[in-house]
């Protein structure tokens, strides 16, 4: 593999990879000169080095040339989403680092926090949070504030208004969070569907950043509490306030994080292969040669005006599929700060 690499691979920016015997791609990766970095491969120092682990296991390298490190890097995710290469863990690292919540489908959809996303999963993202633990207990105070269950997502629901269930199926008891109050009980007819739902809509909504309905109802009863001089039950509900108020605030920093993350990235190529990327809210929506005639000027104002429509309202929601990118773009340009100096708003960009 050293000899093929050294005869023949060139110092520019491309994406690698590493295959077994019988053919499976064990690892992927991108580089900004890929001869440099695939002849680091065979320099491993020690035997449980990464780069030594990979060698050891591959007995082939294929690689392809990319205009630009960033197009090496947008490839390598493709392929790496598309293969999923047993030794690329680094990747899954990065995502790891943070919590997501998710809203579950189903009946009775519930929120859950999770780590990096199913790549399985049509199911609705919010994130990415830092500090899983503190966004568990904030979604704890949002489920007991609108009555969401939080129990197993096999548990049976039995919804009122499901009436030909209960001719089947005995009521069985709830658990405690029923009882005091803090669930809607759609396991024993405490609510109906479209009960449910609408709490459901008041999740998505604070989720979404359009609706402060849990904080608000939150604080009301803190001030009903403190002037009924319950002093210890105010500092209780001032104290869910606080997590709440907390993932709130959070939510407003990855929106934003987000939204600054729409422009126009011109990015210089490799023997001048220059592209332009539409990027919007963190992801590549679209990506086309520096244009250089009348013709191709009009395409990009047409993909342009595509990506760059504006929408009724933007959602803080985020695909499962679309994920690994918003992080990876994200990464991309804190790591290089300077590279957003290229950057152009649509309407610039056009002019
Ligand atoms: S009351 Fe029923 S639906 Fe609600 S959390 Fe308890 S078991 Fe789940």
């Amino acid at each position: 593999m050293r000899a093929i690499v050294r005869s023949t691979a060139e110092d520019r920016p491309g994406v690698y990879r590493m295959l077994s015997d019988d053919g499976e791609i064990v690892y992927v990766g991108k580089a900004k000169r890929l001869r440099t970095r695939l002849l680091s491969y065979f320099r491993a120092s020690f035997p449980e080095d990464k780069g030594a682990r990979v060698v050891r296991e591959a007995t082939r390298i294929e690689w392809d040339y990319t205009p630009s490190e960033f197009a090496a890097l947008l490839e390598e995710l493709r392929l790496i989403k598309q293969f999923r290469p047993r030794l690329n863990v680094a990747m899954k690292r990065d995502v790891r680092h943070f919590a997501f919540i998710k809203l579950t489908r189903g009946a009775a959809p519930k929120l859950l926090v999770v780590r990096g996303a199913g790549a399985e999963d049509a199911q609705v993202y919010y994130g990415p949070f830092h500090g899983a633990q503190r966004v568990g207990e904030a979604v704890r105070e949002l489920n007991d504030a609108l009555g969401l269950r939080d129990c197993r997502l096999e548990q049976p629901m039995h919804f009122s208004d499901q009436r030909e269930l209960f001719q089947n199926f005995p009521r069985t008891p709830g658990c405690i969070r029923y009882e005091i109050g803090k669930c809607l009980g759609p396991c024993v007819g405490g609510c109906t569907t479209t009960e449910y739902r609408q709490r459901v809509q008041l999740v998505r909504a604070f989720l979404d950043g359009s609706s402060d309905g849990p904080i608000e109802s939150l604080r009301a009863d803190m001030v009903r509490a403190s002037e009924a001089m319950e002093f210890e039950r105010a500092g209780m509900l001032r104290d869910k306030l606080q997590r709440l108020e907390d993932l709130r605030e959070q939510f407003m920093r990855f929106r934003f994080v987000v939204e600054s993350l729409s422009f126009v990235y011109p990015v210089p190529g490799h023997g001048g292969d220059d592209r332009v990327y539409l990027i919007r809210r963190g992801r590549v929506r679209g990506e086309m040669h520096q244009p250089r005639t009348d013709e191709e000027r009009d395409r990009l104002v047409e993909m342009l005006t595509d990506v760059f429509e504006p929408v009724e309202r933007e959602t803080a929601q985020v695909p499962a599929h679309e994920i690994d990118e918003l992080m990876l773009l994200s990464s991309w340009f804190r790591r290089f700060p300077e590279e957003l100096d290229r950057s152009q708003s649509a309407a610039a960009f056009v002019a």
